[in-house]
Formats: structure tokens, C-alpha cells, sequence
């Protein structure tokens, strides 16, 4: 008999903290406690992947309408209502908690509702002061959104408000130009608001494959986002301080105070989601570096994540914490405590859903079930929910080509459904091929449903598939994605 109260103890509920324990309990038949301080799903599902994803659906149904009068139908929109969609967001969302905490009480896991933190090497402790023992611990403590460090940053949400909000805004200013700004403000748009985004690069989605992110830019300012690149917030400040400001501006003979052409502006009329430290809300006002001056009802800040491993104790325990606070992993996911482990975002290798759960399982084979697993972080397959979606596998054509010489096969068009009642709407399809061997080194689709494709065409890329392993394929027809399978000729070589 163990020493320990438990063989196991999991700090955190999220995707991988549950799966670790769920199987280490049910098919190792390891002694397993878990703690988890706020909702059990963690990020993914309580204000991440799943909420995200139920509003892509909800947005997308604003083309449906003006879709479907050019395929022959007579149809209206009546509008969006955001309280009843999030009413029924609430119930899906403690619906998949419950079977989350079911999950674990079948599997005989003890559950703590509560924070926990490390106090050594075999110790955490409760928020209530009690002490667990545990052979091996398990941080799976994720992260959290960051705002920038600006005056007034706390005026602006971040992505975990975004499910809370009780209106919709009427504007908002989306600050950030990665997964979750981007996805935002295609989700916003499609729900009505009015949408601006300020992106301090050249493009959006930096690190994607350039031409598939040029294209997606250019659907989302078509569609109406008001897209501004090397731009990023210089001042920002509640729309009434800043009117305020400019009276007394103008009361001393200053002419018209720097934001006179836009207070009063039709968005100060708005719901008002901005939110500051002491609590008041109300719209925004916000300088760019450009010199724009403009109200918003609320300010998005999708300016990145950070690990949670602060108040942890687990540099005091002796846990190697890297930049930005991510807890140093080895490849079995193992830290600088041989009986300590960490898995996905808290230690910032690849912060994906999927890829947590994988390291959650790939910690129980090396640890409970004696077959040492590393975690295989290459060739991921991920999807961003924008409209049209991004799918992508393997290297971008940039990166593929500052490692060897590649022949990119590449093609572009408006799909039939958008064709046919003349939207704009195009599709990409890419494969950049390794002209040494013939290799698929990256793959990248976008199209409605890239999501979908890509985890097909993930499976070809992993396996090592050659451009003629796609070519030998036969298409199905009529697809968009049939053309990743006919393109004959490089557009180039790189
Ligand atoms: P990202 O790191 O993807 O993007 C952050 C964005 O904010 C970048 O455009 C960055 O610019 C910009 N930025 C950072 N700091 C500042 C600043 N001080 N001022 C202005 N802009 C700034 O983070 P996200 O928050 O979008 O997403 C976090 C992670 O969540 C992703 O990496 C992804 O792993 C995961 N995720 C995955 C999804 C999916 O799979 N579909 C969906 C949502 C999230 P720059 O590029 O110049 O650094």
C-alpha cells in the first residue's frame, strides 16, 4: 500500500486534466483526485472552443436569407436575438459540464471544487489549507487571456466575456490579429455588430500560410469588417472622460477637442460592454496609432494567452517555469520535479484542445502503464473558425521554402454554391510539395468547411503522402475540395 493518499492528483478540470485522470483511474486503475476551481471543460468548453463554435453556427445563418432568395426561395430575416441564443448557450454549457463531472465520478475519480496549488514535490494544497499526498502530480492548469499593458486596458473585454455579455454591442473595435480576433470578429459581424479590427503586423493571422491568410483578409473586409493593419491602440479612455475633456477643451478657447468629430457619434447610443476597473461600463473611446479617434461600445483585447502557473508554488517547489511563465516540460511532458508533470496550455507548446488531451494520454501510458510515450507534436492539423474557415497542415510555402526548394500547387476559385447567385466568396486550395522527394509538406484550404476537409487531408499529410499518393486519388465529384486532387502544374516553384 501507497504512501500517498493518491496515486494521482490533477490540478485543473479542463480537457486534458480530466481525460489524464479519467483514464489513468478507469484503465490503470490508478487512486486519482482531481481539483478544479472554477468550471469543469476548462477553456475549450466553458469559454473556449465549444461556446466559440456554437456562435460561429448562430452567425452563420445571417447568409442564409439573401442565399437563399438566389436559389429560388422567398425568405426574410426578422434578427438576431442575443438573449435567446445565449439563454440556450447557458444550457448547452452546463449540460457538457455535467457530463464532464460525470465522467469522472464514473471512473471513481475524487473530485475537489476548489483551487489547489503545489507545496512539494508530492503535495498540493487546498484552498480550505487541507493537504493531498500523491505518488505523481499532474498541472493541466491552462491559461488565460492577456490584455495589453495600456492606461484603461480594463475598459476592454477579453475573450472570456464575450460568452457573458448580457447585449450584444452595437461596435466594437477587436484589438489582435490571431485565431480569436479574427474568429471574433467574423463571429460579430455575422451577428450584426459592427466590427473594427486593429492588427499591429501587416496581416492577420500571422504564421499562416501567406496567401491562404491574404485571402481571408480580403473576404472579411468584403464582407464588411473594417480591417486595419499596422495598427494598434496609442490611448483609450471612457467616451464620456473623453467628451468631457474635449468641452472643457473647447470651453478654454482650444477650437474642437481631438475627439469632436466622433463623440456623439451614432456607437456612444449603444449597449455599452466597456468595462473599467471600478466597475462602470459604457462606451469607449479609443486613438489608434494611426491618429483615428472613434467610440466604440466595446473594446475586444485578442492580444494572446498566458500560461496559468503564477500563485501555483511551483517555482518554490522546484518547478522550472520558462518565458512567459509556460512550466518547462520535457518530451514525456515531465518538469524539473521527477514527480511532477505537465500537460496542455499552461506548458505553451502547441495550445490546442486536441493536442492537451493527447499529452494527457501520452502521460498515463509513460507513467501508469510502463510504455515511456513521447508527444508528437508534428504534422497538427488545426482549423480557424473565420468565414470562409482555414484549414492547415504542415509547413506554410514560406517556411517550407527557407528549409528546402518546393513546387506549390495552387489554385483559387468561386465554388459553384457562391457562383450560382453570384457572390464573390473564393476558395483556396494549396499543396506545397518538396521537390526533392515529392513529399507533401503542407496543405492549406480555404472554403466554408476547411475544418471538416482538413482533418482528412491531416491523415494523407501524416502519412507522408507524395503529390502523386494525391494525384492517384480519384476526385469526388462535384466538391470544392476535389481540386486538392487534379491541380497537374506548379503555379511556381520557391
Ligand atoms: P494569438 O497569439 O494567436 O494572437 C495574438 C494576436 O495579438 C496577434 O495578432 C498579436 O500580434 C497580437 N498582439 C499581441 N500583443 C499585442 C499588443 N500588445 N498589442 C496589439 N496586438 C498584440 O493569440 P489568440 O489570443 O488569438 O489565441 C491564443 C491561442 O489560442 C492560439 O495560439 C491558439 O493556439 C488558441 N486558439 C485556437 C483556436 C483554434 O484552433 N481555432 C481558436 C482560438 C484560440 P503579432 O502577430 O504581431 O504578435
Amino acid at each position: 500500500m501507497s504512501d500517498f493518499d493518491y496515486d494521482l492528483f490533477v490540478i485543473g478540470g479542463g480537457s486534458g486534466g480530466v481525460r489524464a485522470a479519467r483514464i489513468a483511474a478507469s484503465e490503470a486503475g490508478a487512486r486519482v483526485a482531481l481539483a478544479e476551481e472554477s468550471r469543469y471543460g476548462g477553456t475549450c468548453v466553458i469559454r473556449g472552443c465549444v461556446p466559440k463554435k456554437l456562435m460561429v453556427f448562430a452567425s452563420e445563418f445571417c447568409h442564409v436569407p439573401e442565399e437563399a432568395r438566389g436559389y429560388g426561395w422567398s425568405m426574410q430575416a426578422d434578427g438576431f436575438d442575443w438573449t435567446v441564443f445565449s439563454k440556450q448557450l447557458r444550457t448547452e454549457l452546463d449540460r457538457l459540464e455535467g457530463v464532464y463531472k460525470s465522467l469522472l465520478d464514473k471512473a471513481n475519480v475524487e473530485r475537489f471544487d476548489t483551487r489547489a496549488t503545489l507545496r512539494d514535490a508530492h503535495t498540493v494544497e487546498l484552498s480550505d489549507g487541507t493537504t493531498k499526498t500523491a505518488k505523481h502530480i499532474l498541472v493541466a492548469t491552462g491559461g488565460h487571456p492577456v490584455r495589453p499593458d495600456i492606461p484603461n486596458a480594463d475598459l476592454g473585454m477579453v475573450s472570456d466575456d464575450i460568452f457573458l455579455m448580457d447585449e450584444l454591442p452595437k461596435s466594437v473595435l477587436i484589438v489582435g490579429g490571431g485565431y480569436i480576433a479574427c474568429e471574433m470578429a467574423c463571429i460579430l459581424h455575422g451577428l450584426g455588430v459592427e466590427v473594427s479590427q486593429y492588427i499591429r503586423g501587416a496581416q492577420i493571422l500571422n504564421g499562416f500560410d501567406d496567401e491562404a491568410r491574404g485571402l481571408i483578409a480580403d473576404a472579411m473586409e468584403t464582407r464588411g469588417i473594417d480591417l486595419h493593419t499596422g495598427t494598434n491602440i496609442v490611448e483609450m479612455c471612457p467616451a464620456d472622460e473623453a467628451e468631457a475633456r474635449d468641452a472643457d477643451a473647447a470651453h478654454m478657447g482650444a477650437g474642437v477637442g481631438e475627439t469632436g468629430a466622433m463623440v456623439g457619434d451614432s456607437s456612444m447610443k449603444g449597449t455599452g460592454q466597456g468595462r473599467s476597473a471600478e466597475g462602470k461600463t459604457g462606451p469607449v473611446w479609443v486613438k489608434a496609432t494611426s491618429g483615428r479617434e472613434k467610440v466604440f461600445d466595446a473594446v475586444l483585447f485578442a492580444t494572446g494567452r498566458a500560461p496559468n502557473s503564477s500563485g501555483m508554488g511551483l517555482e518554490d517547489a522546484g518547478v522550472r517555469l520558462g518565458r512567459g511563465g509556460k512550466v518547462e516540460v520535457d518530451d514525456y511532458s515531465q518538469t524539473s520535479v521527477p514527480s511532477v508533470y505537465a500537460i496542455g496550455d499552461v506548458t505553451d507548446r502547441v495550445n490546442l484542445t486536441p493536442v492537451a488531451i493527447r499529452e494527457g494520454m501520452a502521460f498515463v501510458e509513460t507513467v501508469f502503464k510502463g510504455n515511456p510515450t513521447p508527444v508528437d507534436h508534428a504534422l497538427i492539423p488545426s482549423a480557424v473558425f473565420t468565414q470562409p474557415e482555414l484549414g492547415s497542415v504542415g509547413l506554410t510555402e514560406e517556411k517550407a521554402a527557407e528549409q528546402e526548394e518546393v513546387e506549390v500547387y495552387c489554385t483559387s476559385f468561386r465554388p459553384m454554391h457562391s457562383a450560382f447567385i453570384g457572390k464573390p466568396d473564393r476558395v483556396l486550395m494549396k499543396l506545397v510539395v518538396s521537390k526533392e522527394n515529392r513529399t507533401v509538406l503542407g496543405c492549406h484550404i480555404v472554403a466554408p468547411g476547411a475544418g471538416e476537409m482538413i482533418q482528412l487531408a491531416g491523415v494523407a499529410v501524416k502519412m507522408g503522402a507524395t503529390k502523386e499518393d494525391f494525384d492517384r486519388t480519384c476526385a469526388v465529384h462535384p466538391t470544392m475540395s476535389e481540386e486538392i486532387v487534379t491541380m497537374r502544374q506548379p503555379v511556381r516553384t520557391a
